[in-house]
């Protein structure tokens, strides 16, 4: 049979260049590598960090790389992770486990996961970078406490590899970009780098330098076959919503994620029929929104005694509005799971049952942010205005 000759062209010089980035990675995984007995990789189940992960493990069971004592994978699970990403990462889970690595399952404590430390503390979503809380409370923090388990248990520092990409741009630049949404990197990636304590690890990114069509090229095409790994990586590409998300370059975070324009990942998911029983999940985004509104918050009056500057300032969130949050919260499980039932495709738990239960126990124990009671007047209620010096300009009453 005639080939045609320009695929093999184009096909020969992306594995060219495939090589090339794996080489470096090999390289800089040689050169820093062996002065560590430990490593350890944070996976959040985004495309850089499972390419860097299943990387990793090819090149040690193909015998490129020498391994160390041991390697430590943990799993960033944020609750509210994609769900076909969610359940990618289970499946690689399972194969990684049959190459003989056991992936550590990182989570936030109870009362700090993202929709229990809303809905029962009654704390605002984030919503900018003056108020984000999230990613050190859900994602960083509990990275933190698992390695430093990890280390004082080992008594030595490890080398923690991180997924973080700069594509061609890495080799010009050194610069490690720390926003969470350059480069089609995944939130919290780049603040592992960054955030992670020296005391601890030492952070080495060997997929630095690799481009975004080779991430794609990997974990389409490369790690699925026998002979680099067998790892059901194609399942991320789908989750991205395919072609079209590896063209736009596409990032993940949390679905609903209160700190993006747009869903972009979840509607490039939409579109394809098999996931378009999650459509529910755009019903998330409006209710952080309504959370934050000033007939569902309490404000302070000002006339306390404290020597904050915004003396007026909004705070938590009312116990009534934390409620209809809760169960409009239900609501959407409940119909993508009774979708998720007639056509066998997963379900989703956004709050699981331990999560309501801690949620309402909170209620119960009037539980309310530090400096607040719950006293406090709702935020749309007028009063008079309070400067930061004390003096008081009191409400116009318009009179008969
Ligand atoms: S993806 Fe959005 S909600 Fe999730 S941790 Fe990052 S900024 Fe916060």
């Amino acid at each position: 049979m005639k080939t045609n000759p320009q695929t093999n062209l184009f096909e020969g010089s992306r594995r060219l260049q495939m090589n090339e980035s794996i080489e470096l990675t090999i390289q800089s995984l040689h050169a820093y590598g062996p002065k560590y007995n430990y490593w350890c990789m944070a996976w959040s189940g985004g495309k850089d960090s499972t390419t860097l992960v299943t990387l990793i493990v090819w090149l040690i069971i193909s015998k490129k790389i020498n391994p160390p004592k041991k390697i430590y994978i943990m799993y960033a699970d944020t609750r509210l992770e994609l769900t076909p990403l969610f359940y990618a990462a289970q499946t690689i889970m399972e194969e990684l486990a049959e190459h003989g690595y056991k992936v550590e399952v990182v989570m936030a404590a109870m009362e700090n996961r993202f929709l229990t430390y809303i809905l029962g503390r009654g704390v605002p979503p984030p919503n900018n970078a003056t108020f984000r809380w999230c990613t050190s409370r859900i994602k960083i923090e509990p990275m933190q406490h698992a390695l430093e388990k990890l280390v004082g248990d080992l008594g030595e520092k490890v080398l923690m590899l991180t997924g973080v990409r700069q594509g061609e741009s890495a080799i010009r630049d050194a610069r490690i970009v720390l926003s969470c949404s350059k480069n089609g990197s995944e939130c919290g990636q780049g603040w592992y780098q960054e955030t992670l304590p020296k005391a601890l690890c030492d952070t080495l990114a060997p997929i630095l330098h690799w481009r975004v069509c080779h991430v794609w090229e990997w974990l389409k095409h490369w790690a699925p076959l026998p002979e680099y790994g067998d790892f059901s990586t194609e399942l991320i590409a789908d989750a991205y919503g395919g072609d079209e998300a590896e063209e736009l370059n596409a990032r993940t975070g949390c679905m609903g994620c209160p700190l993006t324009d747009k869903d972009t990942a979840l509607d490039n998911l939409l579109k394809k029929p098999k996931w378009a029983y999650l459509s529910p999940l755009k019903r998330l985004r409006p209710i952080y929104r309504e959370l934050r509104k000033p007939q569902n918050r309490l404000r302070k009056t000002g006339k306390e005694i404290t020597n904050e500057r915004n003396k007026q300032r909004m705070g938590p969130i009312t116990m009534s509005a934390r409620e209809s949050a809760f169960n409009e919260i239900l609501s959407i499980q409940d119909e993508i799971n009774e979708a998720a039932e007639l056509t066998g495709m997963p379900k989703v738990f956004l709050l699981n049952h331990e999560e309501q239960e801690f949620i309402k126990t909170c209620w119960a124990n009037n539980l309310w942010p530090n400096k607040w009671t719950g006293e406090e007047p709702t935020a749309d209620i007028p009063m008079d205005t309070v400067y930061a010096d004390g003096s008081i300009q009191p409400l116009i009453q318009f009179g008969n």
